[in-house]
């Protein structure tokens, strides 16, 4: 690069001598010349690294991620009021914004993307992006993959805005929606292999998954931990009755039941056909008890309306196996099996626990009286 300079600077002070008008007017022609080369190569590899930056994102595997590394880097090379990015399905809505100018900033991001108030926001909050007023209206790119819009990004520039700014999220806009859309996928993939697509709720596998890790964390810590398994009562005759979709919506409505019942840390999936297992993590058997009754009156008390508006009678019996010394899942779950079997066959719609042998309660193991 530098014998280019060198030999194109010799060139014009060649054309110089040779009383050329327009080469004489180029005074400092060489070091001109030298300058321009360094400040494109420098934009070059700016661009270049910015880019690899923004590629290197395909491997987040989930939008919250991307977003938040994506805004990390962008704050670092530039500074804005706001940064937002929408994906239209799934719908996905992220904003970085300064903690202190949030609603308003979150109101200029929904319009620029004209997001409807009820989308759901992934909001960043910190120091990185700036409280000042705004003084241009933002700006929004489209994020392109062949011919396909993934996404749309914008951002709110700080003061009067740097035309840096715009170099800056045409690049990361054009680099994005590879990206993007490789980390949507695995996203999706991983929501379908452990979600049941019927109720919305764990599936089997992602459940018995969770139960490991939780019965583990139960077991070195010494939390009690309880396990209740819910089949309905008579489902046949709903399906029989009134048709598979009935079925089906009472499973759903059931779903939605049990997730709004438990608490955050406890676990709530479809076991298999008309079967739940909800997992109360830190509970023993008395609270075991208290939430179990309060699922089975509140199941017996939803309501589920079929095409002539008449309520269809659900009722649940459930199972509930404490977990005890040296237990694993499946032996937890095969216990409330046998306990929910009793329910059923002394009159179905109630609660049975199964019998314990070495049950953990708090920290210390009890032993029950008869086996001393
Ligand atoms: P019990 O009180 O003894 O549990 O009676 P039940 O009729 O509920 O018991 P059974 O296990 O014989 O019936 C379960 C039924 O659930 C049979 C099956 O057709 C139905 N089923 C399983 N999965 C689904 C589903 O995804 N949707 C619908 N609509 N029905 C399902
Ligand atoms: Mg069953
Ligand atoms: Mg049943």
């Amino acid at each position: 690069m530098g014998d280019l300079v060198r030999a194109l600077g010799r060139s014009v002070v060649d054309a110089a001598t040779e009383e050329d008008g327009f080469f004489t007017q180029l005074q400092d022609a060489e070091s001109a010349i030298r300058d321009r080369i360094a400040a494109y190569l420098d934009a070059a590899l700016f661009e270049s690294v910015l880019a690899s930056e923004v590629r290197a994102l395909s491997t987040c595997g989930a939008f919250d991620r991307l977003f938040d590394l994506l805004t990390q880097f962008v704050s670092q090379v530039m500074s804005y009021r706001w940064l937002a990015l929408s994906v239209g399905r799934p719908s996905h809505f992220g904003l970085h914004v300064h903690p202190a100018a949030r609603a308003e900033c979150e109101g200029e991001a929904r319009q620029a993307l004209d997001l409807p108030a009820e989308t759901a926001i992934l909001r960043i909050e910190d120091e990185d992006a700036s409280a000042d007023r705004p003084s241009a209206p933002p700006l929004v790119r489209p994020v392109e993959l062949g011919q396909e819009i993934v996404a749309r990004i914008a951002l709110s520039q700080k003061g009067v805005g740097d035309p840096q700014d715009v170099r800056i999220l045409d690049v990361v806009a054009r680099e994005l929606g590879g990206p993007l859309r490789i980390a949507l996928l695995v996203e999706e993939t991983q929501r379908a292999a452990t979600t049941d697509p019927l109720t919305g709720i764990m599936n089997r596998r992602a459940l018995l998954a969770a139960l490991d890790v939780e019965q583990a964390r139960s077991e070195r810590h010494g939390y009690p931990m309880s396990l209740l398994l819910l089949d309905v009562d008579h489902f046949k005759l709903i399906n029989d009755e009134r048709g598979h979709a009935m079925g089906d919506q009472v499973l759903t409505a059931l779903g939605r039941l049990l997730a709004h019942q438990a608490r955050k840390t406890d676990l709530v999936g479809r076991w298999g056909g008309e079967e739940f297992v909800v997992v109360l993590s830190g509970a023993p058997e008395p609270g075991a008890r208290i939430a179990a009754e309060r699922i089975r009156s509140a199941v017996e008390r939803m309501s589920v309306l079929d095409e002539k508006s008449q309520r269809v009678a659900v009722t649940v019996s459930i199972g509930i196996a404490c977990l005890e010394v040296n237990d694993n899942a499946e032996v937890l779950v095969d216990r409330a099996d046998r306990a929910m079997y009793q329910a059923k066959a002394s009159g179905r719609n109630r609660v049975v626990v199964s019998p314990t042998v070495l049950r953990r309660t708090g920290t210390e193991i009890e032993i029950p009286k008869e086996l001393l």
